[in-house]
């Protein structure tokens, strides 16, 4: 018997929930551990809280002396708090989030001690970065990195810890994070949209992006997962035969949460309350034992923060419930995959929500503005998305089996691609009053205020108007937000830019009015998009053949999605957006490559060794039995045994032939990494992805095979059934 595999489903019998008691009210418990502007009002000279707020608002620098203020509130509230450490927390390029903790606790002189933290502390802090990915930007300027203080996002304690989020950069001024372009890109956009808005109110002075994550996960007992190499070494079942009963009956998705899944919720959101995510919904998923959680949506930053920030506390909080939470984004083949849904739009300091169709012509002018911007941003610069959220295991979801495609396209529902279809007729230049009144009141004004309940649900779009906003669903459940941030908020940037010098220039060498401006270059960028609106099944093959002959791309695997990242076009539109140079760009793309490799290659070390190490032997296991069984009955039997032992000997044969096949596999797939490993760049994860990789669907055919054949005894690894279906 296999004892790792059944004593875990044994501990998984007896496993009791963890009691989660909640005694205050969330309103109560929200923010309490975070540094946010009541706390800061309350420990802050009013000049220090005054320099934070136009650090948050304007951008404004903070001088020294008042650094050293703010560090001495900020402690002093900390330790309040019961904090005995400081880190600067910061987003790596790869992985989660990255902190060094050191003590506020000093000695001084005559024996005694202190605790202490000043402006340097909290402005800077060069943390031993040498094991940082850089894509080799510290080779080329000999350059160490340092992580500075983003006053943007509020400092909060998790556990004992002040942490402190912050950017981390070369000193040669190169971003070594995600952080660092995605503040760049909200500041481009800011700038852009904020000249937009001044067409029609001028009250605007900022445009904030706001972003609403939807956190799709896995929870796997951490006993059965244990027994999984596989999982524990990459995310995700390399092998497992799906079981009878998979999610066809629907029965998890409609179902209650499980109890124990539920204490762990409340324990997640008590955590997050305290921390200040705004948590707001919990559901199950489509899959058994998958999850998800959304909360109110933030400024995009915090809510960047937000999210790197409660993948690492659900890891942590899931330990205390013995879950192993699972953010691949495809850890069961044949079972659904995990997203994570980016919905996003732009809100103006006077709080309008530019996405947001509003009750006047003119204001449902300046939400088509936005809209048809966003639209014809997103149609240049489809293959850019598509990069911004490629890895090997977002592979998994995107132009596989399952939705969304990897063809980038907008859904926006029948009701605006009518409003859409009647813009392209207005006419060319100056607009007859007749006209102009046709506009406001029959198409324009048209738009309803709430569009939320009528925009049709189109789930299989990558890129959807949602009523108020667009939501991202190419996302993958394990990324970071920042990536496909950045490149959103820099794209509509740009295209802001462009809108408002064609806008500027028909007002002035055309002496248009500022309307009929708008509405010839709306006309203009509705007619020039139109190919990457698409309102049918996303899932189809037809779209495929259609997409092509609309010259959308396509890119299914990563290496081949990320060239889009340093193309021309990508690096020219970073560097004019003042977003990322090309130093940083290319070192990005070095980085993404050779994470890809290095996923595929431990994938393929993981399964050869499962296959050749725990299922072969655990097959001739098997086999002996049935050869000792054959013996037997030819004892029994003498030269009539054939008939009784038919089976067994079909069997036996069956499963040397798996073996075998197993065995040359593993083989070749080892050659094939071997010759990997001597290129680089691109052709290095080429190989991985295009040689390497095909194996692995081999390999797991006849191990699965065998599943079904081994004495279930005997099976090492746990099931499918066990996984999906224990909780
Ligand atoms: P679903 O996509 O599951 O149907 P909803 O449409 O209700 O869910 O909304 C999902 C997410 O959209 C929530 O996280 C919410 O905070 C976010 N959201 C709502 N309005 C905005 C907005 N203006 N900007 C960004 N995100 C938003
Ligand atoms: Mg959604």
């Amino acid at each position: 018997m296999s004892t790792l595999r059944f004593n875990a489903l044994q501990e998984v019998l007896n496993r009791k929930t963890v009691v989660v008691e909640e005694n205050e009210r969330r309103s109560e418990l929200f923010g309490k551990n975070v540094f946010n502007e009541q706390a800061m009002r309350q420990y802050m000279t009013k000049e220090a809280y005054q320099s934070v707020m136009d650090a948050i608002e304007f951008g404004t620098k903070i001088d020294r002396k008042t650094a050293d203020q703010i560090a001495v509130s900020m402690k002093d509230w900390a330790l309040s708090k019961g904090a005995t450490h400081y880190t600067h927390w910061f987003q790596p390029l790869t992985g989660s989030t990255a902190e060094k903790h050191d003590a506020f606790f000093e000695t001084v002189e005559g024996g005694g001690a202190m605790e202490k933290f000043d402006g340097g502390q909290l402005v800077q802090q060069e943390p031993d970065a040498s094991s940082f990915p850089n894509g080799g930007i510290r080779n080329t300027f000999e350059a160490r990195g340092y992580t500075a203080w983003d006053p943007t996002s509020p400092a909060f304690i998790y556990g004992t810890t002040l942490c402190i989020p912050t950017v981390f950069v070369a000193y040669t001024g190169e971003a070594l994070d995600n952080k660092a372009p995605l503040l760049r890109a909200l500041q481009a956009v800011d700038t852009s949209a904020t000249a937009v808005c001044k067409y029609f109110d001028k009250n605007v002075s900022k445009v904030n992006a706001t972003l609403g994550w939807e956190q799709e996960y896995f929870l796997i007992d951490t006993a059965l997962a244990a027994a999984r190499p596989d999982i524990m070494m990459t995310g995700r079942a390399l092998l497992g035969h799906a079981p009878a009963k998979g999610q066809q009956l629907d029965d998890h998705y409609f179902g209650s949460i499980p109890t124990r899944v539920l204490n762990f919720m409340r324990d997640l959101e008590h955590e997050c309350m305290l921390l200040g995510v705004p948590v707001k919904t919990r559901h199950n998923e489509v899959a058994p034992n998958q999850f998800e959680l959304a909360p109110i949506f933030e400024e995009a930053n915090l809510a960047v923060d937000h999210n790197s920030l409660l993948m690492d506390v659900m890891e942590k909080v899931s330990q205390r419930h013995k879950f192993k939470v699972l953010f691949h984004e495809k850890p069961f083949a044949g079972i659904n995959g995990s997203g994570k849904h980016n919905n996003w739009s732009l809100s103006t300091n006077t709080g309008v929500n530019l996405l947001s169709p509003g009750k006047t012509p003119m204001k449902n002018l300046q939400f088509l503005t936005f809209f048809v911007n966003t639209i014809k941003a997103v149609h240049d610069y489809e293959e850019l998305i598509r990069a911004s959220i490629a890895s090997a295991s977002n592979d998994h979801r995107l132009g596989a089996n399952e939705a969304p495609p990897a063809i980038i396209s907008v859904f926006i529902g029948s009701q605006l691609s009518s409003v859409l279809d009647e813009l392209e007729n207005v006419t060319k230049g100056k607009l007859s009053p007749e006209e102009k009144t046709d506009l406001k009141l029959n198409i324009v004004g048209k738009i309803p205020e709430i569009l939320l309940d009528n925009t049709d649900r189109n789930r299989t779009s990558p890129f959807a108007f949602t009523g108020n906003k667009f939501e991202l669903r190419a996302v993958g459940s394990w990324s970071n937000c920042a990536g496909p941030m950045t490149v959103l908020n820099t794209i509509i940037a740009r295209q802001l830019n462009e809108f408002k010098e064609e806008v500027d220039k028909l007002i002035d060498t055309k002496k248009l009015k500022k309307d009929e401006a708008i509405f010839n270059v709306l006309r203009e960028y509705i007619k020039a998009s139109k190919s990457i609106r698409f309102e049918g099944d996303g899932y189809g093959e037809a779209w495929e053949k259609e997409a092509k002959k609309r010259g959308l791309s396509n890119n299914k695997t990563t290496p081949e999605a990320l060239k889009a990242k340093i193309s021309k076009k990508a690096i020219s539109l970073f560097e004019e957006m003042g977003v990322m140079n090309k130093v940083e760009v290319e070192a990005r793309h070095e980085i993404e490559l050779e994470e890809y490799s290095k996923k595929i290659q431990i994938e393929s070390r993981v399964l050869g060794d499962i296959a050749r190490n725990h299922i072969i032997p655990i097959a001739i296991q098997y086999q002996n039995t049935l050869i000792e069984n054959v013996r037997g009955l030819k004892e029994i039997f003498g030269n009539n045994f054939e008939r009784y032992a038919n089976e067994q000997i079909d069997l036996i044969q069956k499963i040397s032939n798996h073996i075998a096949e197993i065995n040359s596999k593993v083989e070749d797939m080892i050659e094939e990494r071997k010759k990997a490993n001597k290129l680089e760049g691109q052709k290095n994860a080429d190989a991985y992805c295009n040689k390497v990789k095909p194996y692995f669907d081999d390999i797991r055919y006849h191990c699965d095979k065998l599943e079904l054949m081994v004495d279930d005894n005997l099976w090492p690894l746990t099931k499918y059934r066990e996984l999906l279906f224990t909780r």
